[in-house]
């Protein structure tokens, strides 16, 4: 059974955690077995550190990664987890070429196979961090049959973060955020009571382009927008980064995990990254979530919770730090944060278009084939045209999701 909610429901202050904690037997359970989904990217490489760093407390099960074969295979003759993800049928062949003679995995193929791995008997506990929507399918699945997903795929959050809270609810499934700010926030209420809270503060690096101009905007290269200050990262995180996006994203994955109205949810631009989060006191104090910016820190935080691991993070000396600074966004020259703010609670039709109309913009700028600034101009438009209503199925979303992709790259073809 699953234990109380960080935060207990409350009908006056609505701080409400979008899922209970994980049971006491899930705690005691060791080692935790692990479908890892998006092994090749950026989270996915950490996550196998943070194992590689505690191998006694982990049991890779399954590991998933999209096209990246060679270091799938890498690490699958690494672990010798039972199954393995790829992108589609095409791979399998070259895949079974790289592994080890003596070994032989089941090979699952594409978001039904991905599906699978999620929500295998043998699996405890599902690390979330395949990119985009693409990550959409896999982690219902791990919530439909009741594991705990360690969230790295916050689009899954944007685009189905109420249906996620009711198949969590009946399903007794768990979300622990591995986005940073996320989890910093989680740290920072774990425990308290919701009366106590006034707001939560995300900060934003704000990444390469911090104090531009929209004239200066217009001509950055992909190049330029993927040298991120203080993050490494996937492509499409980083973009989204530069364009402050990724903010965007993460307000309304905060609406969703922690329940407050967007007027209780903050941003502050700290360059540092050395705050990951804060959390704000109705006595006026402020919690702040520290440590140097290494994805390795949330993701073990979630993966081993309740345990605090060392994992070999170098340590933040405050005594040698530079002057940790705040800002307010510039929201003339980033205007995605505040888009991703206006669409919170008009319907989640709006949350899909603008993720699906980011996601083709993004891949667009990145081929070189539109400038940074058509980035905000084109989920703007595919906003404008959204006269859908909220889709209420996953079948639905992709529908929308599929639309919103069609539209979006007809208009880049009218440019
Ligand atoms: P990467 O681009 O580095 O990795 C993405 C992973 O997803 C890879 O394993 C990739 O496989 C796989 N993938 C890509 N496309 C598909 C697809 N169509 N179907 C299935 N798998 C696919 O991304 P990140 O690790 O940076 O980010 C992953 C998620 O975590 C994103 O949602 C991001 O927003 C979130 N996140 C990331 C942070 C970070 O520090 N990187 C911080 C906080 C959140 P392959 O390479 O084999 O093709």
């Amino acid at each position: 059974m699953p234990c109380s909610p960080i935060l207990k429901a409350n009908e006056n202050i609505m701080v409400h955690y979008i899922t209970s904690l994980p049971s006491p037997e899930w705690e005691s359970r060791i080692p935790r077995t692990l479908s890892i989904l998006g092994c090749t990217g950026s989270i996915g490489t950490s996550t196998l550190k943070v194992v590689e760093s505690h191998p006694e407390l982990f049991s890779i099960v399954a590991l998933a990664a999209g096209r990246n074969i060679r270091l799938l295979a890498e690490q699958a003759n690494r672990w010798r987890p039972s199954c393995l993800g790829v992108q589609d049928e095409t791979l399998t062949a070259p895949l079974l070429e790289l592994l080890a003679p003596d070994y032989h995995p089941e090979i699952l193929v594409g978001q039904e196979g991905y599906a699978t791995l999620a929500s295998l008997p043998e699996v405890s506990t599902v690390l979330s961090a395949q990119v985009g929507a693409a990550g959409l399918r896999a982690t219902l699945a791990a919530a439909e049959s009741g594991k705990v997903i360690c969230l790295a795929n916050k689009e899954s959050l944007v685009l189905a973060g109420d249906m996620l809270r009711t198949l969590c609810a009946r399903t007794g499934a768990v979300i622990l955020p591995v986005d940073s700010e996320h989890n910093a926030i989680f740290q920072g209420l774990y425990k308290r009571s919701p009366e106590t809270v006034s707001r939560i503060i995300l900060t934003a690096s704000g990444g390469p382009f911090r104090g531009k101009s929209r004239a200066f905007l217009a001509t950055v290269t992909p190049e330029q927008a993927l040298r991120h200050p203080n993050w490494s990262m996937g492509a499409k995180i980083t973009i989204d980064s530069a364009t402050m996006m990724n903010k965007g994203l993460e307000v309304i994955e905060a609406w969703h995990l922690y329940g407050l109205p967007s007027e209780q949810i903050g941003v502050l631009v700290h360059p540092q990254s050395q705050v990951h989060s804060l959390v704000e006191f109705t006595d006026g104090s402020l919690m702040a979530h520290m440590g140097t910016p290494d994805m390795r820190m949330p993701i073990a935080h979630c993966l081993a919770w309740p345990r605090c691991l060392n994992v070999g993070i170098p340590r933040l000396n405050l005594a040698m730090s530079h002057a940790l600074t705040f800002e307010e966004p510039d929201l003339l020259s980033f205007p995605c944060l505040d888009m991703a703010r206006q669409i919170l609670g008009k319907g989640s039709q709006f949350a899909v278009t603008l993720n699906a109309a980011n996601e083709v913009a993004v891949e667009a700028f990145l081929a070189g084939r539109i400038g940074f600034m058509d980035i905000p101009d084109l989920v703007a438009r595919a906003l404008d045209a959204c006269t859908d209503r909220p889709p209420v199925s996953a079948e639905e979303i992709e529908q929308l999701d599929q639309k919103t992709r069609y539209r979006t790259g007809r208009y880049i073809e009218q440019q």
